[in-house]
């Protein structure tokens, strides 16, 4: 069984959390894309977990966990997540972790890269988590990067290494390098790990910080792809676990304001390591309400003390950046198109207890633009003209996070889930209560 776990709107669906609950079915849990730019929150019996890079499995004994082609890793980030994770009683292996050779590594130039350029944008930056994904993945394309298996051939990247820093040094010379505080672009465990400093752009430090972290992850990397077909052949069951949602699809969202890598279903298989396969299903996190971070059109948004309360009972912060993330009602045309682009089979619909406290349920129909109502989800330029048109639904006001059943749920919260999933159009099986692992019950077999 090949199966994906995608999002179906912004990211921050809980997908993490529904990986955590489905891993113990799959022996392999994959990571097909991105970097340390996404959080994963994971609660269960060995405590809270926020995963960046690392796959979500890796906490479930016995599964193997994937950092796939698709991904680009920070190798200091990385690091520091192991670390965190055996803090809590959580071992890291390459029993347990196989990192690809072919995926990219995220320097600290990069993430001051990033920096630089959000800063220059000013009031038009696009909301990045400036950790350095764009320019990771821009790199990639430009076939200047450095990938994890340079790192098993300390004379080879030596000499790419040198390469590529004379040719980043030509790209950061253009930028005042006095608008780069705040970058974290080396974070030092010991001198051999510095990197650059806080505001200077001197990449010098860059060669040591490699060697470092390098060398504690050399051990991790492998060539995934034969790992996963060879799996594969022999009957394992692989999970996908994809990063953001289908809106910040770089092709298919609302780009500029996306992520720089593929959040489809459709291109896991090839994040992953085994682009030949085909997926037996998909499953689409969706939430109950809407939420995003950064920059972007987002037609449902909440503003003053209707956004409070929504963002309070969610705990709407960014798992990654600890930013507030906006907040609004279940968008039906933005989570159609979603779904229908990441070819979900079935829905896990999460968040459901957060809408408790409300009277009633606002749900964005279809959007007003320019006098004329539309049901599809348009341009990115029209997104920005764009007026929900809402329907309001009655509310449940019970706490339903100890619902363990579909007869369990209030009328009022089944009607809500059964309206979703005929507006979307897939049907729902799972809907989630709670962030704990068993805080979800089964609307169907
Ligand atoms: P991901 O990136 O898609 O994995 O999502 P995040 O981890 O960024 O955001 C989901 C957040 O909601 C996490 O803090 C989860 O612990 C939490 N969560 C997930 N499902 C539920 C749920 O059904 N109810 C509540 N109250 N919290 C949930």
């Amino acid at each position: 069984m090949l199966a994906a776990i995608v999002g179906v709107n912004w990211g921050d669906e809980g997908k993490g959390r529904m990986v955590d609950l489905l891993s113990q079915d799959y022996d392999v849990v994959c990571r097909c894309q991105g970097g340390n730019n996404a959080g994963h929150t994971v609660v269960n019996d060995k405590g809270r977990f926020i995963l960046n890079l690392l796959p979500s499995g890796i906490l479930r004994d016995g599964a193997m966990n994937v950092m796939g082609t698709g991904m680009v890793i920070d190798i200091a980030h990385l690091c520091g997540e192991i670390d965190a994770l055996e803090a809590k009683g959580v071992a890291v292996s390459p029993d347990n972790l196989k990192i690809s050779d072919k995926a990219m590594i995220c320097l600290p130039c990069h993430k001051l890269q990033d920096i630089l350029e959000e800063d220059r944008l000013g009031d038009k930056k696009q909301g990045s988590t400036r950790r350095g994904i764009a320019p990771a993945y821009s790199d990639k394309y430009m076939r200047k990067g450095l990938r994890m298996g340079d790192l098993l051939d300390t004379d080879a990247l030596a000499w790419k290494l040198s390469d590529f820093l004379a040719w980043k040094a030509l790209t950061l010379k253009g930028y005042d390098s006095g608008g780069a505080a705040g970058a974290d672009t080396g974070t030092a465990a010991g001198t051999a790990a510095t990197a650059t400093t806080d505001t200077d752009t001197d990449l010098s430090g860059i060669p040591g910080w490699v060697a470092h972290y390098g060398a504690r992850l050399a051990p991790f990397v492998a060539d995934t792809s034969e790992y996963l077909y060879e799996a594969l052949g022999s009957g394992k069951d692989i999970l996908f676990e994809a990063q953001l949602g289908a809106l910040r699809d770089i092709d298919y969202g609302i780009y500029p304001y996306t992520t720089s890598s593929q959040t489809l279903a459709a291109y896991t298989p090839i994040g992953a390591g085994i682009p030949g396969a085909k997926l037996d299903l998909v499953i689409g996190v969706m939430k109950a309400y809407s939420s995003s971070v950064g920059g972007g059109p987002f037609v449902v948004e909440m503003f003053g003390e209707e956004a409070k309360a929504l963002r309070e009972a969610g705990a709407e912060y960014g798992a990654a950046t600890g930013r507030p993330r906006r907040v609004g009602a279940f968008d039906v045309p933005a989570s159609r198109y979603g779904a229908r682009l990441q070819g979900v089979d079935q829905l896990a619909l999460t968040k459901l207890d957060v809408l408790s406290y409300m009277e009633k349920i606002p749900v964005c129909v279809a959007y007003e633009i320019d006098g004329e109502q539309t049901e599809n989800f348009p341009s990115v330029d029209k997104l920005f003209k764009a007026k929900p048109v809402f329907e309001y639904l009655e509310g449940f006001h019970t706490d339903i996070s100890l619902c363990r059943k579909a007869e369990d749920l209030p009328g009022a919260a089944i009607r809500y889930v059964r309206y979703l999933e005929r507006a979307v159009g897939c049907p729902i099986k799972y809907v989630s209560v709670g962030p704990g692992r068993d805080d979800y019950l089964l609307l169907q077999e």
